[in-house]
């Protein structure tokens, strides 16, 4: 798929995430009309506006539109790990795949109308609808004698720092592990600890492609384990890590106010996507069976459960 889109060899620069208005900026005449009037737009790394065609899969189309997606196969794992937030409806969206900053992530967040609410004991930061959806779920499971109670601290909304520090716990071990593997150079690994942080997703994600992952334990993609700077669905304020999701009862509930698993293998973390399961589909995410739950995660080809 995407003759235009995820391809890019040999351009790793993430830093390379294009300004948000792209669109306008680079066609020309009347194909500038014809683009600037598509509805949904998405603007890749290299600069390239393409309208995704009817044959792409309709996930791409209801991106939003002049969403930054970065290239070089980065913004197809970012997109197939956590991107099924980018077709929610009802709330407000980042701009950009990847925040490239700690400072824009903090810019957009401080512009999102969101509420801060007491749960269980936790502080929860969240958009305007996901918390309204969030309180009816919690009267409803009240009501049927459950419990719905965040995680701990930090279980809604995120800085992008504390996106960084979690990056580190896993590529640090990673580094020294593939060195250790002797499948990095002791001069490579060092090169990439000492890149930017954007740079160096687009690196360790490109390593991956080659089957040197960076998961706790080295045989999965670190996606599958943390998300990478800039990525979280928490910076979106639209997820929620939730106690004891083991009652499917639970989970039911959550799903009928809007809130689904989307990202496969972290069974306490819930999107808020703002439609009702049977809408899903239609907005490109597919069902997935994994841990005994459904995830709902974005049509872009086979997945591959993480073991
Ligand atoms: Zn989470």
């Amino acid at each position: 798929m995407g003759r235009w889109a995820w391809a890019l060899a040999g351009c790793l620069a993430i830093a390379a995430i294009v300004a948000a208005d792209a669109g306008a900026a680079h066609p020309t005449g009347k194909r500038a009309a014809a683009v600037a009037t598509r509805a949904r737009t998405i603007n890749w790394a290299d600069g390239r506006t393409a309208p995704p065609a009817a044959a792409e899969p309709a996930f791409l189309r209801e991106l939003p539109a002049k969403l930054s997606v970065p290239g070089a196969g980065v913004g197809r794992q970012v997109l197939a790990a956590y991107g099924a937030m980018f077709v929610a409806r009802g709330v407000r969206l980042p701009p950009e795949v990847i925040f490239p900053s700690s400072q824009a992530c903090a810019r957009w967040q401080a512009t999102v109308p969101q509420l801060r609410r007491r749960l269980a004991g936790q502080w929860v930061d969240l958009q305007v609808r996901p918390m309204q959806a969030l309180l009816a779920a919690v009267a409803q499971a009240r009501r049927e004698g459950l419990r719905i109670a965040p995680r701990g601290e930090g279980s809604s909304r995120r800085t992008y720092a504390g996106t960084v520090a979690l990056w580190h716990s896993r590529v640090d071990p990673g580094l020294r592990y593939w060195v250790s593997r002797r499948r990095l150079t002791p001069q490579r690994a060092q090169t990439i600890r000492a890149m930017p942080i954007g740079q160096q997703v687009g690196v360790i994600l490109q390593l991956q492609t080659r089957g040197i992952f960076f998961s706790l334990h080295q045989h999965k993609s670190i996606l599958y384990s943390v998300a990478a700077p800039g990525t979280s669905q928490h910076l979106a304020m639209l997820a929620l890590d939730v106690r004891d999701t083991g009652n499917p009862k639970l989970r039911h509930i959550l799903e009928a106010h809007g809130w689904f698993q989307t990202v496969l293998s972290d069974t306490p973390h819930f999107t808020y996507l703002g439609v009702s399961q049977a809408e899903l589909p239609a907005l490109g995410l597919k069902p997935v069976k994994s841990d005994g739950r459904r995830f709902w995660v974005p049509n872009l080809g086979p997945v591959h459960l993480p073991s």
